[in-house]
């Protein structure tokens, strides 16, 4: 299926990857699962549009509209296409349910119609000054994005998830799968969800693949602890909130970004992206990261 937003590729009979394309209206990656009588759409994406994109492919890779649908945290690039799922059931954590419903105003206000257009007309800006190389593609994606945001904004709205859970829940449908929460760590509480007969781990933004992990809504320690977590239910594939599907070692490469991070943020003075990471997208992370570790401990 040809989409502005997502290249779709098949994972397995019953898995689908969305993967987000750069100046589309999603930001990050979803998965489209067929449960077995049931159709599942986890994380729902940043824009009404792209969400159409993700009903239109799950009924066309599985044979039946989406059923049901689920958010791994409450960023926004995760959750805003929820509005496009409000017929079905949509599942998070509790907490991510509140943390939404307390944030509404915050929220709203940064996808507001003139929040937007001056945001879009600030990346112009400096996308008309920026020098041909890597930042100017980057600028070029976030300013694509932004556009479809504004495109939606007169009719965005923010949808908590309408079935909250706790620890773990089993999703209807033949074939076993599970959301599981271990917690907070990228955000205050993070769900995946599990499909053991897969061998298959989407992960929301737990882990991302080639790409700068934000740490600044939830706790980096306990992140670690998560990921250990994930490991003990020996995933074979990985399906990352951002970036290419990886393998266990995907999760071995945030572990080591994190604690190479918090190591990092124990020092003063600026510090360089070590060469390792350096290659990973969404770079500009890297500094908010070291300055957010660095306010923490000295609170
Ligand atoms: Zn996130």
């Amino acid at each position: 299926m040809d989409s502005a937003h997502y290249r779709f590729e098949r994972l397995s009979e019953h898995v689908t990857f969305a993967r987000s394309r750069p100046e589309g209206g999603a930001l990050s990656n979803s998965a489209l699962v067929d449960l077995g009588g049931e159709t599942l759409v986890f994380d729902t994406s940043l824009t009404p549009q792209a969400a159409q994109d993700l009903c239109h492919a799950a009924a066309e890779v599985t044979g039946r509209a989406p059923s049901l649908a689920a958010n791994s945290h409450w960023h926004l690039d995760h959750t805003l296409g929820n509005q496009a799922f409000t017929a079905v059931p949509t599942y998070g954590t509790q907490r991510t349910r509140e943390i939404l419903r307390e944030k509404l105003g915050e929220l709203s206000t940064q996808i507001s119609v003139p929040v937007l257009e001056k945001r879009v007309g600030e990346l112009e800006e400096m996308l008309a000054r920026s020098p041909p190389g890597a930042v100017r593609m980057y600028l070029r994606g976030v300013l694509g994005t932004n556009r479809w945001l504004l495109d939606a904004a007169p009719t965005l709205r923010i949808v908590p998830p309408n079935h909250g859970f706790q620890g773990k829940v089993r999703l209807p449908g033949s074939r076993h799968a599970e959301l599981v929460s271990f917690g907070g760590g990228h955000t205050e509480s993070d769900a995946l969800l599990y499909l053991p007969d897969d061998g298959l781990l989407a992960t929301g933004d737990l882990v991302v693949v080639e790409t700068h992990p934000n740490v600044r809504s939830g706790d980096a320690e306990q992140w670690l602890g998560i990921l250990r977590r994930m490991e003990q239910l020996r995933p074979e594939r990985v399906v990352p909130g951002h970036g290419p599907v990886g393998g266990p070692e995907a999760i071995e490469a945030v572990r080591d970004y994190l604690s190479t991070l918090l190591k990092l943020a124990q020092g003063f003075g600026p510090v360089d992206i070590p060469p390792r990471f350096a290659g990973w997208a969404m770079a500009d992370q890297f500094e908010g990261n070291v300055e957010f570790l660095r306010s923490q401990r000295s609170r």
